[in-house]
């Protein structure tokens, strides 16, 4: 998409994505192409670009555009795939992958960021997401198994749910932790073995539900 921000879109991914070792071109050419301003307010667009995360409605955050490239190259999609992600939010996340797999669902708890999300994939044409209200922490077991998932806000543990959700072989990334600060899992399975690895530091808003935080 050509715009006003293809430039600063362009700068984004050499100096933030790029030269920080994001080095899988179709993840790359993703954050190229999905024009991150419209996922947030009109008065924060200027900063939409910026190296850090930013404020969305309900007190939620939509993540640094690095975070964003590092979790989805965590996956390593190849476009055939079916992925679920948990916590749509400004839908962002699910915007970047929908570029990059065949299928995205996407599971939100708050009715106003879900409302939102659709209708940015409707207006941009995004029409391999589809997204429902719900407690994320469950999955979406009509769907699965699913050949990747990734949760984006920070939970406890890993929501149970979610791993007998994930097919083999399968990649799923999480924040685990306490509420203040977390640590980026990538669970993999692969010949019926599970082997989790931890990434890197992270924050993010709370995972809330079930299998997360409660209420
Ligand atoms: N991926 C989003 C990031 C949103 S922040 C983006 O690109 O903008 C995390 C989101 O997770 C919030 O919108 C929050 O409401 C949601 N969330 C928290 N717990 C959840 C749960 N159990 N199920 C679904 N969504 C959840």
């Amino acid at each position: 998409m050509i715009d006003r921000f293809t430039t600063i879109r362009e700068r984004m991914v050499q100096e933030q994505l790029l030269a920080r070792g994001i080095a899988d071109p179709r993840v790359l050419a993703a954050m190229g192409e999905v024009p991150r301003h419209l996922f947030v307010d009109d008065a924060m667009r200027a900063r939409a670009y910026g190296d850090h995360p930013l404020p969305i409605a309900a007190g939620q955050t939509i993540s640094q555009p690095y975070i964003v490239a590092f979790m989805t190259q965590s996956l390593q999609l190849q476009g055939h795939e079916k992925v679920l992600e948990i916590g749509t939010g400004s839908g962002y996340q699910a915007a970047v992958l929908s570029r990059l797999c065949e299928k995205v669902y996407t599971v939100e708890r708050v009715n106003t960021l879900l409302a939102g999300a659709r209708k940015l994939f409707d207006t941009l044409r995004y029409f391999n997401i589809v997204a429902k209200l719900d407690d994320g922490t469950l999955g979406w077991p009509e769907f699965g198994p699913y050949d990747a998932i990734i949760v984006t806000a920070g939970g406890p543990e890993i929501p149970q749910p979610l791993v007998e959700q994930l097919a083999d072989p399968g990649r799923l990334v999480i924040p685990v932790g306490d509420q203040d600060i977390q640590n980026l899992h990538l669970l993999i399975k692969n010949s019926g073995k599970i082997h989790v690895e931890q990434l890197a530091s992270v924050r993010f808003v709370e995972l809330i539900g079930e299998h997360g935080w409660g209420r």
